[in-house]
C-alpha cells in the first residue's frame, strides 16, 4: 500500500492531509500526531499567547480598534458634556430607566462616533456578546 495516498484526518481542523502533514509520534497507533503540523503549530502559538497573559501585570497591546473606540467614546462623552448629545433616561430597547451606555451600532469609525443608541449596561453586553 503506497503511504502517499494514504490520508489521515486532522482532529483539530477536520480536513484530510497527507501523512507528511503529521508529525511522527511514536505512541500514536498509526504513529502520527493526532493534529496536523499545521495545527499543532497554531496551538503551541496560542499556549504561548495564554501563558503570556499570565504573566504579573500584563501590558494589554492596544490595537489600532480599540484606538479608534476609544476615541469614539471619548467623543460621546464630550458631546454629552457640552450638550451636543442629549443622554435620554432609558435604554433604548428595553425601556428601562437608566443612565443608558451610548452604543455605537454603526462602528467606531470617526465619521460614526457620535452615532450612538443608548442601551443600558445588561442591553449592551448582550449585544455586544452577539456579534
Ligand atoms: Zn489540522
Ligand atoms: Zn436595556
Ligand atoms: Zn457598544
Amino acid at each position: 500500500m503506497p503511504e502517499t495516498v494514504v490520508l489521515k484526518l486532522c482532529r483539530s481542523c477536520n480536513e484530510k492531509k497527507q501523512r507528511s502533514e503529521y508529525t511522527p509520534y511514536k505512541r500514536a497507533a498509526d504513529g502520527l500526531y493526532y493534529d496536523c503540523k499545521k495545527c499543532e503549530r497554531e496551538r503551541n502559538r496560542k499556549r504561548f499567547r495564554v501563558n503570556r497573559t499570565y504573566k504579573p501585570s500584563p501590558t494589554r497591546v492596544k490595537t489600532d480598534l480599540d484606538r479608534m473606540k476609544d476615541r469614539a467614546n471619548d467623543a460621546v462623552r464630550f458631546a454629552i458634556r457640552s450638550g451636543k448629545l442629549k443622554r435620554p433616561k432609558k435604554c433604548e430597547r428595553c425601556l428601562v430607566d437608566c443612565i443608558p451606555q451610548g452604543h455605537h451600532h454603526k462602528g467606531y469609525q470617526p465619521k460614526y462616533k457620535l452615532d450612538v443608541i443608548w442601551l443600558c449596561r445588561p442591553c449592551h453586553s448582550f449585544i455586544h456578546r452577539k456579534d
